[in-house]
């Protein structure tokens, strides 16, 4: 049987990959990955002036982007920018859903409206963006790569931050939940639990030096992680290299789970 050479396994050339959240942080970091592995990639967010700024910097560097601006919690928005992207010949091989925000705050003083943006945002946006992508998928009969990207509570609970952590966790059922249905058409659908990334979500957190503290006590890494650490486990989970991996979540964490 002939094998692909490892650079091949990971070539994205001829892809069209789509990353939601991706004017800034993780998204940004992931879209820029896959576009150095040879996609094209599409850059989602909502304020059209921030797409248009990380284009450009993905452009500039020879890579090709281009830009999608829409909420990923609107149905209705969704199902227009696939519309969209139909028309201009941009068909999505590999979705990363990456749009996420955070909410901090107790359980007890917690307002609904809170809650269900939070998994509105982290959960229900993958299901959406993700149906619209596995339906075109489905009909092109090419298959296809999902990345849902989770969170370390994923795995476990932490306190103040409820509705993030049910919608993590959802995202790993969710991943299982696409596997089951769309492995029989060729789609890939898996997850990354990243550890504490330094990112504008955390600016908050890394200038708490309590806060600060503690990651570096409790990780044995030492160290917070860098979006762009997150890019090589991407990159695999969109290409050949994954082809039989299905439904699973890889934390990219520097070891913390193995101490939790
Ligand atoms: P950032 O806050 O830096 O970036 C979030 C991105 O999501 C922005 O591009 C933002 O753009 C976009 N976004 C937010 N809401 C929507 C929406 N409704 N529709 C479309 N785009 C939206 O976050 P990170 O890069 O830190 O996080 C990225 C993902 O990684 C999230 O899912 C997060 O939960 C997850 N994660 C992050 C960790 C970390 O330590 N940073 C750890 C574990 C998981 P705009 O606001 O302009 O629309």
């Amino acid at each position: 049987m002939q094998t692909a050479s490892s650079p091949a396994l990971f070539d994205l050339t001829g892809k069209t990959a789509l990353v939601t959240g991706a004017t800034r942080g993780i998204g940004l970091a992931l879209a820029r990955g896959l576009a150095g592995a040879g996609a094209r990639v599409i850059l989602n967010g909502r304020q059209p002036e921030a797409i248009d700024t990380a284009v450009a910097t993905l452009r500039a560097d020879g890579l090709q982007a281009f830009g999608a601006a829409f909420d990923v919690t609107d149905e209705a928005a969704v199902a227009q920018a696939f519309a969209a992207l139909d028309r201009q010949g941009l068909t999505v091989d590999i979705l990363v859903n990456n749009a996420g925000i955070q909410h901090r705050q107790p359980m007890v003083e917690l307002a609904l409206a809170d809650w269900q943006r939070v998994i509105d945002t982290n959960l229900t946006a993958a299901f959406l963006v993700g149906r619209e992508a596995a339906r075109r998928m489905i009909e092109r009969g090419r298959g296809g790569k999902i990345i849902n990207i989770g969170s370390l509570t994923s795995e476990a609970a932490r306190a103040t931050v409820a509705p993030y952590t049910v919608a993590k966790g959802g995202i790993k059922l969710l991943s299982k939940a696409m596997a089951a249905e769309w492995a029989r058409h060729d789609i890939q659908a898996n997850a990354i639990g990243p550890g504490y990334i330094l990112t504008e979500m955390n600016t908050a957190l890394v200038n708490n030096p309590d806060f600060d503290a503690w990651v570096k006590a409790s990780n044995p890494a030492q160290r917070w992680g860098r979006p762009e650490e997150l890019v090589g486990t991407a990159v695999y989970l969109a290409s050949s290299a994954s082809n039989y991996v299905n439904g699973q979540i890889i934390y990219v964490d520097g070891g913390w789970l193995s101490v939790l």
